[in-house]
Formats: structure tokens, sequence, C-alpha cells
């Protein structure tokens, strides 16, 4: 047996909406001793993401749900502490998706972990701004907004881990970049701070209106992180030749049967103007894992990519930091500081 003592996050129960409480329950775990080709793995940075809310439910979709007792899904930056792997050494950090707990066993072939090149950057934008989100915004954008120069491209979740840096990619394209986001901090945040154009309040009462009057000249890309009402007023305004790269639909993720959902899908096919739109999924180009997380983190250095945190403090504090993120209580990229080093 380990001498570790390792506390995971597991799901209870299946929520009915909202994720409450009881839906969770922290468990103490026995590790155990490293096989030939493992590594035992001590998690620093834990994640918070909405996609881990779907995955709470009983349903289909492009990854399999969470079962009942098992530990909660997450990428997490991490630390070796014991290594019997030739690829590992103790003291690499990684990213891994490690799940929502203090210590971890993975063999040194796991899929989509890796060892972190470091570039001075603080280690927790491996799984933000220079990690997961920052690449989603990257290649969501490129790969399917297909930003030129003079484009009006409309954000929504605007200050979050995902939508801060999609306009930040915008701008560097040339493009007039909008953002939707809840409340006026924010949008003060997304203007003064992150460089947009203008942002909208969605939550002002006049969403319709302010967005016709920041967008004169229609829209040519709308990146999709929220679906519902902020998606009808942006389906009005679509331009000739639009394109929506569809990242998300986060206002809908605690609804309770996603199957009577207006997709974004639905919801775009009735604008005057449909737009070419895809759901995309950011592993369809894990190939470019590397090149595009070496090329984030160099912007994030050099000053040209900033972003914002929401940081929580231990295991247990990952459940409510979880609930709030799906509300938007947070500001900025979700994360929970594990353990300090
Ligand atoms: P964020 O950091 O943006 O946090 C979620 C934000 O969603 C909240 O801060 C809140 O912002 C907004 N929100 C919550 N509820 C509502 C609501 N009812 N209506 C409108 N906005 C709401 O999260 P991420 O950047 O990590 O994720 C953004 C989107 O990207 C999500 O849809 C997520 O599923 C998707 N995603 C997709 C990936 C892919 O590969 N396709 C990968 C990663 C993320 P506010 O206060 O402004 O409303």
């Amino acid at each position: 047996m380990s001498q570790y003592v390792n506390r995971a996050v597991v799901l209870a129960k299946r929520p009915n909406g909202e994720p409450q409480n009881d839906d969770f329950r922290i468990e103490e775990q026995p590790l155990s001793e490293l096989a030939e080709g493992e590594i035992l793995v001590r998690t620093l940075w834990l994640s918070l993401d909405p996609y881990m809310r779907p995955r709470m439910n009983d349903m289909k979709s492009y990854a399999a749900p969470t079962p009942i007792g098992g530990i909660m899904t997450g990428e997490v930056v991490g630390v070796v502490m014991e290594s019997r792997s030739a690829n590992y050494a103790v003291g690499d950090r990684i990213t891994a998706y490690g799940g929502w707990q203090e210590y971890f066993v993975k063999p040194d072939d796991a899929p989509m972990m890796y060892k972190i090149q470091e570039t001075g950057i603080p280690l927790q934008a491996y799984l933000g701004a220079a990690g997961m989100t920052g690449r989603t915004a990257y290649f969501g954008l490129t790969e399917i907004g297909k930003p030129q120069q003079g484009d009006t491209l409309v954000v929504s979740a605007a200050s979050g881990a995902v939508g801060g840096i999609v306009g930040q990619l915008g701008k560097m394209h040339g493009c007039k970049v909008i953002g939707i986001a809840g409340g006026s901090e924010k949008c003060k945040f997304v203007v003064e701070e992150l460089g947009f154009d203008a942002c909208v309040d969605y939550k002002a009462g006049n969403l319709e209106k302010d967005l016709q009057q920041a967008c004169p000249n229609g829209i040519d890309i709308y990146f999709e992180n929220v679906g519902g009402d902020v998606t009808r007023a942006v389906a009005t305004l679509l331009n000739e030749g639009s394109r929506v790269p569809i990242c998300g639909y986060v206002s809908n993720y605690n609804d309770t049967d996603l199957s009577k959902v207006q997709t974004p899908q639905d919801i775009l096919a009735t604008s005057p103007h449909p737009p070419t739109a895809r759901f995309f999924v950011q592993t369809e180009w894990q190939e470019q894992h590397q090149q595009t997380t070496q090329k984030l983190a160099q912007w994030i250095k050099d000053g040209k990519l900033v972003y914002r945190e929401s940081i929580a403090e231990g295991i247990e504090q990952s459940i409510p930091a979880f609930q709030g993120m799906l509300t938007g209580k947070n500001f900025g990229k979700q994360l929970v500081l594990i353990a300090a080093e």
C-alpha cells in the first residue's frame, strides 16, 4: 500500500437540474503500489469546466457519462511523486486527466497526458489560456470561424476561460470583436483588460437592441458558448456567409431534460441567413496539442494574451466552485488549488 492517502470526489447520484451537494461524495481511496511503467502523481491544480455537468447525466454524448460512484472527470496539473517509468522522473510536472482527487496513479502511456515544457508562465495556465480552454478558443476560431480582417466577431461568455481568449485572438486577426457577458463588471473587464471593442451585458434587459447597436454591419462570426436567448438574439443579425463554431451551450447544461432543449443548431436554422455552423470538440486537433500549447504560452509570456482566474482552495471547495461556475459566479477560468508545491 502507498504511504499517501488519497481523497477523491465521486458522483453519488445523478443531479436533477442544478447539482446539489449530496450529488457528490468525498471519499478516501487507497492507492496501490506502482507497477512497472506507472507513475504516482500529486494533484496541484484542478480545472473545473462546464462539460463536466453533461457527463453527470446518463445520456449519449461524445464522451461516456461518469458512472455512479466514479471519480469526477477533470484535467489537472500535477507533480510526479514516484516513478517506475523511464519517461517520467520524480518532480516532473504534467497535465493529465487525473480527476477530482489529490493523488492518482497512471501508466506512462496514458492518453492525453503530457509533460509540461515549462516556459516561466504560471503552472495553472496549462489548464487555461495555454491549456485546454486556450486551445479550444484557438481551434474553434481559426478552423471553423475562419476570421478575416474587418469581420465582426461576437463571442458569448466573453469574460470566461474560452471566450476571453477567442476575443483576443480575433483582435490579432483584425476583427471587430463584440463580447456578451453577464453584468457590468464582467463587461468592463472584457473591454478594458481583454481589449474587445465592446461588450453587451445580456442581463441588462435589452439584449437584442444592445447587440444590434454594437453590430451595425451585422455579424460575420459568432463563437457560441452559451445557447438559448443569447443565440436567439445573435441569429437575427447574422450576415450571409457567416460562420458559427458551436463550442458549447452552458445555459442549458442544468436543464432537467437536455433532449428537449432547443440546441444552437435548431436556433441558428431559423436565422434569415443560416450560417455555416458546426459543433466541435477541441480534441479534433489533438495532433497539434504541443505546438499550439507552446504558441499560446509564448503569447502569454509576451503579454499578448491576458486572462483572469477564479481560484478555490482545497478538494472540498471543488463542489461549490463547480456549482457556481454553472450559474456564472466564476470570473474567468475556474481552478481549484488542491496542493501548493
Ligand atoms: P466559462 O469560464 O466561460 O464559465 C462559464 C460561463 O458561462 C459563466 O461564467 C457564465 O458567464 C456563463 N453562463 C453560465 N450560465 C449562463 C446562462 N444561463 N446564460 C448565459 N451564460 C451563462 O467556461 P468555459 O470558458 O470553460 O466554457 C465556455 C463554453 O465552452 C461552455 O459551453 C463549454 O462547455 C464550452 N467548451 C467546449 C469545449 C469543446 O471542445 N467544444 C472545450 C471547453 C469548453 P456570464 O456570467 O457572462 O453569464
